[in-house]
């Protein structure tokens, strides 16, 4: 198969980590047989630079003629105090919205060789924690009229939290579809004791169960969700909740399963072209030191290859490849420990590949 795929490259790390990324996909595409044909859509501080623009209309077209978008992280300090609309994330933010991506997929899983980093107690993690979140990104409070108003005396403030069927027939969907890909359960989280948007969510999603009999349906209250992930995390599957909800529970397990230059995420709209990047942000810390882990970004690609792509093998391959490395005691200054070995970022990357 050839696939076009848009790359931006990003700041700080971005670039470092997003070199390892390639590299991993060139040794995937030699050993199936595949092409990859690379474009840079540069976004956020470097297209700034480069445009005055972070998200510059050249960098949208590439990105939608794509069959899909990998992305490293956006920012910067050298960027903080530019005007607000130029900021680099509004870039992020325009190229979610010019791509429609409605649906975040978050994986928490630990590997077994980190599970030392996790803040849990051994007898949890012992268990085992492989679920992913699938949270709605355009909807509910974040997208709902703000309004700030003087009464009384004093100020008022709201926040509306809405939606509409169609908004939740369409991530219901990217849960089941996600569920039949992996153990087949959902677990659906809202709050549908109290508001009425929940009510909704839970109607809905029940009435979009029926379609996939094949999976089973739960569901959970958010505030027991959040005590639920911490006290038993193996019980997940797939998670599917709103915004806000999402947005939360999503910081809270990627958490649990120790650093966060380890965890991948994706944004899927209509169609099957996503937006793939790694949860951390561009670490101008340890930038331009070869410190960065690369392995967030890796699984990054790997979870393009395997929903956009339909690549399930080569997906296993990567993903199997970083078991590997992580097994053999090989780790970034971020996860190292006693008694493995520190590489650096391209040194994880080329090790990493070796196993391809
Ligand atoms: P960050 O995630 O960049 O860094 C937090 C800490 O984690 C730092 O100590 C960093 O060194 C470490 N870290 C992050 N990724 C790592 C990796 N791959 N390997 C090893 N260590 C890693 O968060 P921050 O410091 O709050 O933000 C830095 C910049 O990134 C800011 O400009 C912010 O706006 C931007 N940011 C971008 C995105 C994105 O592009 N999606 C997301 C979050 C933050």
């Amino acid at each position: 198969m050839t696939k076009n795929i848009a790359i931006i490259r990003g700041d700080c790390i971005g670039p470092e980590i997003m070199a390892e990324a390639i590299g991993v996909l060139d040794a995937v595409a030699k050993k199936f047989g595949h092409t990859f044909k690379y474009t840079d859509a540069p976004m956020g501080g470097e297209a700034i630079d480069k445009f005055g623009d972070p998200l510059p209309g050249s960098s949208l077209d590439t990105c939608l003629s794509s069959d899909s978008v990998l992305l490293s992280a956006v920012g910067g300090p050298k960027w903080d105090n530019v005007p607000k609309e130029q900021r680099p994330e509004r870039g992020l933010l325009r190229l979610r919205a010019g791509m429609g991506l409605y649906a975040n997929l978050r994986p928490a899983k630990i590997f077994p060789e980190l599970r030392e980093a996790s803040p849990l107690k051994a007898e949890i993690t012992n268990k085992g924690i492989d679920f992913v979140i699938v949270r709605e990104l355009i909807g509910g409070a974040y997208f709902g009229e703000h309004t700030t108003v003087q009464t009384g005396g004093e100020l008022y403030a709201q926040d509306i939290m809405g939606y509409s069927e169609h908004e939740i027939e369409r991530i219901a969907r990217v849960a089941f579809e996600t569920a039949r890909k992996r153990r087949k359960c959902v677990c659906s989280v809202d709050k549908a004791n109290v508001l009425d948007s929940s009510k909704l969510w839970r109607k809905t999603v029940c009435r979009v169960a029926e379609e996939y009999p094949d999976v089973q349906l739960s569901h959970m209250y958010v505030d027991n969700c959040a005590m639920q992930i911490v006290k038993d995390p193996s019980q997940f599957d797939v998670i599917v909740t709103e915004n806000l909800f999402g947005d939360i529970l999503s910081d809270e397990a990627s958490m649990i399963t120790g650093s966060i230059g380890t965890i991948p995420s994706s944004s899927l709209g209509e169609g099957t072209r996503g937006l793939y990047e790694p949860i951390h942000g561009s670490a101008p810390d340890i930038a331009g030191k070869n410190l960065a882990d690369p392995v967030g970004m890796i699984l990054s690609a790997a979870m393009m290859l395997r929903f956009s792509f339909d690549m399930a093998r080569e997906a296993d391959a990567i993903e199997a490849a970083v078991d590997a490395v992580l097994r053999e005691g090989c780790r970034t200054a971020d996860d190292m420990s006693a008694g493995c070995t520190q590489l650096g970022c391209r040194e994880m990357g080329e090790a990493i590949r070796a196993h391809i």
